[in-house]
């Protein structure tokens, strides 16, 4: 089911050339394939909107889904789903909750379904500023003093913004708009607690997805606000407003993998991004062959590991035909329905495909030995060869029981 106006319009010959200017070497850089059928993706039909409107998604399990993170929580017997389990996710979404939940009367659900609202103004004077390079290695260096793990730059691409998002007081969709004039995008990384998510999938494992979202909310927030006291536009957004993904990637921090996730050379699959729009100027980092995307061109451990067998084991393709898949851009794509009715029948999100990947290391000194070779760092063209050798003779990752998580915390 589609509301009518999720109907995409094609895009016109005018804007796809000029698409083709501005993007068309990054995008070969980053490994972009976009086809000239492209329509920017419409936020009404991503899973977790549908959810609300679709009767096809809709369903007792997704209302007791999103129900269960307002404490209304669903202790059951298994281990990870004690009250103790879901207390500690809840709270570590609150400061995010405080967020998306502030302005819901007037229809946006900050952070998510809308960028996040501007609570102060922009100063009436631009400030002095240094070069764009040096201005740039300025703002990255705040956006860790603030708290974020990674920092990119790259250019305003409004090719991945929603076309609409929905109005959440009603689920109809409505204008996803920036201010004018957004010349650039600064992305941030978060990354999420080694040792929690070695427990998913369970609630407890869910602190780690909430902490970092409130992480992004508050150190967004912070950025935004010192660009827009320069003088400056800066807006501080977080799953809302566009596709995060292709912005990460184009801002060199990762490339894509077979799990749908940012792998990044850092802490694989195991971050979160946030991002603010500005027109502070700054300089766009170029995207970066990693040798990641080439990993997992032979590596299928995340879709052998999906209990509901949502991730592809071919080579990227158009995906399934399905409105929440974004068309026309060559890559791997899951089954979404699949994918988010398993997360409603367990009341927690899911990130089993997160836990298992080989990138995702705590960073010990071995660890740096395999990332090297995976990457062909080490060893050549052999390297990922062994890489996955090495992997294979560990076998498979066992997850954390969470009562050992428990057990030890506060011992470490
Ligand atoms: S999140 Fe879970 S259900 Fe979804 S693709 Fe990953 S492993 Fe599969
Ligand atoms: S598990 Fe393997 S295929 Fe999946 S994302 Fe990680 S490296 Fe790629």
């Amino acid at each position: 089911m589609t509301w009518p106006s999720n109907t995409p319009k094609p895009v016109s010959d005018e804007q796809w050339d000029d698409w083709q200017r501005r993007f068309a070497e990054s995008d070969a850089a980053a490994g972009f394939e976009v086809a000239r059928d492209f329509v920017p993706f419409n936020q009404m039909n991503d899973m977790f909107t549908r959810a609300f409107w679709d009767p096809s998604v809709k369903s007792k399990h997704t209302d007791g889904f999103f129900a269960s993170y307002r404490m209304e929580a669903a202790p059951r017997r298994g281990a990870g789903f004690s009250q103790k389990d879901f207390a500690l996710r809840n709270a570590a979404w609150s400061l995010s909750d405080i967020i998306s939940d502030r302005a819901a009367a007037t229809g946006l659900r900050e952070g998510f379904q809308g960028p996040i609202a501007n609570d102060t103004p922009v100063a009436p004077m631009q400030a002095d500023l240094n070069e764009p390079a040096d201005e740039t290695r300025e703002i990255k260096a705040l956006a860790k003093l603030f708290g974020a793990d990674l920092v990119g730059v790259t250019e305003i691409d409004e090719r991945w913004h929603y076309s609409h998002r929905p109005d959440v007081r009603d689920m109809t969709p409505t204008e996803n708009v920036l201010p004018e004039g957004i010349t650039h995008v600064i992305v941030m990384g978060h990354a999420m607690d080694f040792d929690l998510v070695e427990t998913y999938p369970s609630a407890l494992a869910g602190a780690s997805t909430g902490r970092e979202y409130s992480h992004e909310a508050s150190i967004s927030i912070g950025l935004a606000a010192y660009i827009r006291n320069l003088g400056y536009q800066a807006v501080a957004s977080m799953n809302d407003t566009a596709l995060v993904i292709p912005y990460a990637i184009k801002a060199g921090l990762g490339e894509y993998g077979r799990n749908q996730m940012v792998l990044t050379p850092e802490f694989g699959p195991r971050v979160r991004f946030s991002k603010i729009f500005t027109n502070l100027p700054l300089m766009a980092d170029a995207p970066r062959k990693l040798g990641m995307s080439a990993y997992c061109n032979d590596c299928t451990v995340c879709a052998d590991a999906c209990p509901p067998k949502a991730l592809p084991h071919g080579a990227p393709d158009a995906g399934p035909d399905s409105v929440s898949t974004q068309k026309s851009v060559k890559k791997w794509s899951a089954d979404c329905e699949k994918c988010f009715g398993y997360w409603a029948k367990i009341k927690t999100d899911c990130a089993i495909c997160m836990r298992v990947c080989p990138f995702n290391r705590r960073g010990g000194r071995m660890d740096d030995l395999w990332r090297k070779l995976a990457l062909g760092q080490l060893m050549g063209a052999h390297g990922p060869a062994i890489a996955r050798w090495w992997e294979a003779k560990k076998g498979k990752r066992a997850r954390l029981k969470p009562a050992d998580w428990w057990a030890d915390l506060g011992r470490q």
